[in-house]
């Protein structure tokens, strides 16, 4: 899959600030972001591949 669009927020869909922390492995650089509404995000090579921590956003 190749997508030129930026990563965003799943939670609130905002565009990601700069990674608070970058982390290289086998598969590729694991970053960790966190969104202006609160919630933590890890990218792995620019793709989303999971969130961590409380959002207000999260479906009950
Ligand atoms: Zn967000």
């Amino acid at each position: 899959m190749v997508t030129d669009n930026p990563p965003s927020c799943p939670a609130c869909a905002w565009p990601l600030t700069p990674p608070a922390s970058c982390h290289p492995s086998s598969e590729g650089a694991v970053r960790y972001v966190r969104c202006i509404c609160g919630q933590w995000l890890v990218l792995q090579r620019d793709a989303v591949i999971g969130t961590a921590g409380p959002t207000a956003f999260a479906a009950p």
